[in-house]
C-alpha cells in the first residue's frame, strides 16, 4: 500500500487540492495530444458527437482551474511535491500550445487509440461519482483513493483507449456473421414506433441478452475464470467496476449489440441507451447508499448489484441483470435483502493474482474451477 493511500485525505487539504490539480493536469496533457495526433489519438464516431472549438474551451477553463489549484496547495497548504507536479504538467500543456494547437487535413487509420474519449469519460465520471461518493456513500470509511485504485484505473484506461478496436470486432461480428438474417421491412417497423417506446425495447433486448452472457459466464467453469476478474475486487466503488477482462469486454459488446443490430432500432432510442447504459455500469458499482425507494424493483442499483458482487454465501449466483431486476426475478436468480448489504466482496478461495497483465494471463493458466467453489 502506497504513502498516499494510507493517508487520510480529508485531512490533508493540500493533497486534495494537490491531487484533483495533478488529475486535471494530466488529462490537460492528454487532450493536448489528441489536438496534435487526432489521427491517431482521437476517435472518428466521437469525433462527430462533439464540437472542438467547445473542447478547447473546456481545455482553456481546466488549464486555468488546474494551476489555481496547483498554487493553492502549493501556497495557502504548504504541499511542495504535489503543488509543484500540478503546476509543472500544465506548465508543459502551455508549451505544447495548450487549447490553440491548429488541426488540420489528416487521413483516418484504420485503427486508432480513443484518447480523446478516456480525457471525457474520466474527467466526467470522476467528477459525478466522487462527488455522489462523498455525499451518499454506503462505507464511509472507504477512501477515494482506496487500496487496488491503480489497477482499477489501469483497466479504465485501456477498455477506453481500446474504443476503436472494440467497434471494429462488434461490427464484424454482427455485419459479417450475421447480416443475412437482417430484414428491412420488419425493420422500418420497429422504428415507425414511438422513440420512446423503441428505448425500452432496447434496452429489454439488450438486457436479455446480456443476462444470459453473463450467466452462462458464472456457469461455464472456463468462462468463469475470464469474468472471476470482474468479481475480484474487494472493495466496490465507481471505479472498480471497469475490472473486466478485455475478452469479456469484446464478448459481451459483441453479444449485447447483436440485438439492437439485428432489429434496427431507431439511433436516437440506441444513443439513449447507450447513455443510459454508460451511466449505470459506474452507478451499479459506486460505494453509495443513495435510496431508490421502489425504483429499485424496476431498475438495478448500487444494492442490487452489490449482492451479486458478495462473497456471502447466500448472494453467490444471483443479481445478474444490468438494468432490469424483473429477468432476474423471472429466471430465479433474484435476492432482495433489502435493508441489508453484503459483509465482504470477491471471489472466494484463492484470491486472483494482482496487476493488469497478470489478470489477463489468468484464464489461460488457472485450471477451471468446480462450480460450487468459483466464488
Ligand atoms: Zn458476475
Ligand atoms: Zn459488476
Amino acid at each position: 500500500m502506497s504513502r498516499l493511500e494510507q493517508v487520510p485525505l480529508d485531512i490533508r487539504k493540500g493533497r486534495i487540492s494537490g491531487s484533483i490539480a495533478i488529475f486535471l493536469g494530466a488529462l490537460n496533457l492528454l487532450a493536448v495530444l489528441c489536438f496534435h495526433f487526432p489521427e491517431y489519438l482521437t476517435t472518428p464516431e466521437l469525433r462527430q458527437v462533439y464540437n472542438v472549438e467547445v473542447m478547447r474551451f473546456v481545455l482553456t477553463g481546466s488549464m486555468i482551474l488546474a494551476a489555481s489549484l496547483s498554487a493553492w496547495a502549493l501556497f495557502r497548504w504548504g504541499a511542495k511535491r504535489i503543488g509543484f507536479t500540478g503546476i509543472s504538467l500544465t506548465l508543459i500543456a502551455v508549451w505544447l500550445g495548450g487549447a490553440n494547437v491548429e488541426v488540420g487535413d489528416f487521413d483516418q487509420p484504420i485503427v486508432s487509440f480513443g484518447l480523446d474519449w478516456l480525457v471525457l469519460a474520466l474527467l466526467s465520471n470522476a467528477a459525478m461519482f466522487v462527488f455522489i461518493e462523498r455525499m451518499w456513500p454506503h462505507n464511509k470509511d472507504q477512501l477515494t483513493l482506496r487500496p487496488q485504485w491503480r489497477l482499477d484505473l489501469v483497466y479504465f484506461i485501456f477498455n477506453h483507449l481500446m474504443i476503436s478496436v472494440i467497434l471494429i470486432v462488434t461490427t464484424y461480428f454482427s455485419e459479417e456473421l450475421f447480416g443475412f438474417a437482417v430484414h428491412d421491412g420488419f425493420q422500418s417497423m420497429i422504428r415507425s414506433q414511438p422513440v420512446w417506446l423503441q428505448f425500452i425495447e432496447v434496452m429489454f433486448a439488450a438486457d436479455l441478452v446480456q443476462y444470459w452472457g453473463h450467466r452462462l459466464m458464472h456457469e461455464n467453469r472456463y468462462l468463469w475464470n475470464i469474468h472471476a476478474v470482474h468479481h475480484c475486487p474487494a472493495r466496490m466503488d465507481w471505479l472498480s467496476g471497469s475490472r473486466i477482462h478485455f475478452g469479456e469486454v469484446l464478448f459481451t459488446r459483441s453479444t449485447v449489440i447483436l440485438p439492437i443490430y439485428l432489429l434496427g432500432f431507431a439511433e436516437n432510442a440506441v444513443n439513449g441507451y447507450v447513455i443510459w447504459v454508460g451511466v449505470q455500469s459506474l452507478l451499479i458499482h459506486s460505494n453509495t447508499s443513495i435510496p431508490f425507494g421502489p425504483l429499485r424493483y424496476l431498475f438495478s442499483t448500487p444494492h442490487f448489484h452489490h449482492w451479486h458482487h458478495a462473497a456471502d454465501a447466500e448472494a453467490i449466483d444471483k443479481n445478474y441483470a444490468a438494468n432490469l431486476p424483473v429477468l432476474d426475478m423471472l429466471f430465479g436468480t433474484y435476492i432482495n435483502n433489502s435493508g441489508r448489504w453484503p459483509k465482504s466482496y470477491g471471489v472466494v478461495g484463492k484470491p486472483l493474482p494482482e496487476g493488469f497483465l497478470a489478470q489477463h494471463l489468468y484464464p489461460f493458466i488457472a485450471p477451471p474451477k468446480p462450480v460450487a467453489e468459483k466464488q
